[in-house]
């Protein structure tokens, strides 16, 4: 027996690393809790793994749990566990050391990343602050630990000021209790020996551990019968209540995606998604699986029935919270699930987690990376296999979020496409995905057409549809602004390419090019008095009734994703586009005739501007000079009406 108390200095690291949580986790204090119950679990876990080959580990002790004991007079805390304990050389190797290679280098950059205060409390926070977290509410931490089929224990105390003190003790059973003595807590600091802080921080952060953590809590029982005090009657006289210390149990452990699928009910799995998401509204579907191959994790993911309000708000907190065997890694786990998929609400629970990685880090881990793979290929598949009445439910809540995977995730883009439904020139209210599309698409029809624009009204009747509608040509009416960078994305769907019915030639008829001949002195004029508005003038192929539009080139801008940049404050630069003109339409002739006849009549400089507004008004745009358009028109009708 080492009957002397030594006094040992903790490394330079650990010091290093005590600075950098208590000075930049101190508005995250509360996690200290879930750190020491953690490795409580942890402690438990392996005591039972071990037991497994060593059952006489166990002894009579097999009611494993965590015992949380506050006293508030003494300020102090109590994290008591049952399970594997430390021997004296156990505790010299884990407390004060740091076995974890690249452990200085981290520390150094954290150091650095501090000086140039970009430190983020994730950075630290993620790295395993574990044990040393106690210090940024404790001002000495004791630790008193007896090993599993050890006879002596362990005393190790510390102030936290780069010495601890360590001694061989007595103590009565197996595990590890560690004693916070408290700092004082400031104002608006919560106080840790409250039963109601304590309770709420393992609901918030332990509620899922697989052991019972439990405290004693004084209750009111009533007296039993046989016990109170009764006058002559029978009657109760005095207090027919007393004070009781009872122990209670303070998480559910109820780690529901650890069990089996067929021994959860819809409503735990649907009280469980409350609790995880705050949302009062039961989810519209779930997805729980677990996975056994080279990766092995379990995942419960849910899909709620309502989009939150900031769905495209790229700060709004991600869903998926991080569990490794049943402990609480960290909510809002990013690299989880791409963005797009952001709504979607769960648990990964991951065994085999290298917990030490940052925040940031963990986004290049191979198995979170796999993990994240399997997550959205599964959650797409759930969503192609849902009931097509549940789907549409969806689609009108996440269709935007869905489409953004287009865009962004080209991995899975053919697949998510699948997903996208649209509304067309044929659909009526319905929507309908690209399959639906291009099974009906005409027999000479070698294009999908589509539109995009703010508003499905002017969409549907605007001019560039004029040609397409005589073929009997479907077009896809796109009216989500993130349609338009679908569109930037997808160039194809079944080997059909995507066309916009407003960019380039149509090239639905074979080009007239006599009469493009006749024409080309009046669009040289008529380009000449629009310059600066305009980039061409041209016989267009799209015009079946009206008289102009506008169009632009194949890989121009379209005129709504101008708006939409716009609109979010960007500076786009100008895109001049082109004027069409129906060759076919009485009014051209007419115009082409007062040309021939007199290149300087004033009519058709005055025409020339009144066809570029007639363009714009078609497609619901807006015109530089309406009151120059009025008196115009209005000039024109009474000629009509005077003739
Ligand atoms: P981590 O848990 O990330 O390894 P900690 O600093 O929290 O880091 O703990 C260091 C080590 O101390 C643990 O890995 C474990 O071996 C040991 N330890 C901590 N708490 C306990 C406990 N309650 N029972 C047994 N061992 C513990």
């Amino acid at each position: 027996m080492k009957a002397k108390k030594e006094t040992r200095q903790f490394e330079t690291e650990i010091q290093q690393l005590l600075n950098l949580i208590v000075n930049s986790l101190y508005t995250h204090k509360d996690i200290f809790l879930r750190e020491l119950i953690s490795n409580a679990s942890d402690a438990i876990d392996r005591l039972r793994f071990n037991a497994q080959t060593d059952p006489d580990l166990l002894g009579d002790d097999t009611e494993f749990k965590i015992k949380i004991k506050p006293d508030g007079i003494n300020q102090t805390l109590e994290i008591a566990d049952n399970g594997i304990g430390m021997t004296y050389d156990e505790v010299l190797e884990n407390i004060g050391t740091i076995a974890k290679s690249g452990t200085a280098a981290f520390l150094e950059a954290l150091e650095q990343s501090r000086q140039m205060e970009t430190l983020t409390p994730e950075l630290i926070g993620q790295f395993g602050v574990g044990f040393y977290s106690a210090f940024m509410v404790a001002e000495k931490i004791t630790i008193i630990t007896r090993a599993a089929g050890s006879d002596t224990a362990v005393r190790w105390e510390s102030i936290g000021d780069g010495s601890y003190t360590i001694e061989e003790t007595t103590k009565e059973s197996r595990g590890t209790t560690i004693i916070l003595q408290l700092k004082k807590p400031g104002k608006d600091e919560s106080d840790y020996t409250d039963q109601w802080v304590i309770r709420s921080i393992i609901k918030q952060h332990s509620d899922f551990v697989a052991y019972p953590i439990v405290m004693d809590v004084e209750k009111d029982e009533p007296i039993p019968d046989e016990e109170q005090l009764k006058d002559k009657d029978g009657k109760p006289i005095g207090e027919t209540t007393r004070k009781v210390v009872r122990e209670e149990t303070l998480n559910s452990m109820k780690a529901i995606w650890a069990r089996d699928k067929k021994d959860v009910t819809d409503a735990e799995y649907e009280e469980f998604y409350k609790h995880l998401s705050h949302d009062w509204n039961p989810p519209l579907d779930r997805l729980h699986m677990k996975f056994e191959g080279t990766t092995e994790y379990s995942a419960l993911l849910y899909i709620p029935s309502r989009a939150p309000f900031d769905l495209f708000n790229p700060e709004r907190r991600h869903g998926v919270h991080l569990y490794c065997k049943r402990v609480f890694i960290m909510d809002n786990c990013k690299a989880l699930l791409p963005e797009y998929l952001s709504f979607v609400k769960g648990i990964v629970d991951a065994p085999d987690l290298n917990l030490n990685v940052s925040r940031e880090l963990l986004q290049h881990d191979r198995l979170v990376l796999n993990i994240r793979r399997n997550l959205v290929k599964k959650l797409l598949d759930l969503l192609k296999n849902m009931e097509p009445e549940t789907y549409d439910k969806f689609y009108a809540e996440f269709g935007s979020a869905l489409k953004w995977g287009i865009h962004i995730d080209s991995d899975n883009r053919n697949k998510i496409a699948e997903l996208v439904r649209y509304r067309t020139t044929k659909s009526e209210d319905k929507e309908i995905s690209l399959k639906e599309y291009v099974d009906r698409m005409q027999a000479d029809q070698k294009e999908i057409f589509y539109i995009t624009g703010e508003n499905l009204t002017a969409l549907i009747n605007s001019p560039h549809l004029e040609a397409l509608k005589e073929k009997d040509y479907e077009v896809l009416l796109m009216a989500d602004p993130v349609d338009e960078w679908v569109i930037q994305s997808l160039n194809e769907y079944d080997g059909k390419p995507l066309k916009s019915a407003e960019k380039g030639d149509l090239a639905l008829d074979a080009p007239d090019d006599k009469k493009k001949d006749e024409y080309s002195a009046l669009f040289g004029f008529i380009k000449n008095q629009l310059a600066d508005k305009i980039k061409e003038v041209k016989a267009s192929t799209r015009l079946k009734n009206s008289i102009a539009c506008l169009s632009s080139e194949d890989n121009d801008m379209s005129a709504y994703m101008e708006k939409i940049l716009k609109a979010s404050g960007q500076s786009v630069p100008e895109v001049k586009r082109v004027l069409e003109l129906n060759l076919a339409h009485p009014v051209m002739g007419r115009i082409k005739s007062l040309f021939d006849a007199d290149r300087k009549n004033p009519k058709i400089t005055e025409y020339c501007e009144l066809l570029l507004d007639l363009a714009i008004i078609g497609e619901g745009g807006k015109i530089d000079n309406p009151s120059r358009f009025s008196k115009q028109v209005g000039d024109l009708m009474t000629g009509a009406l005077e003739a």
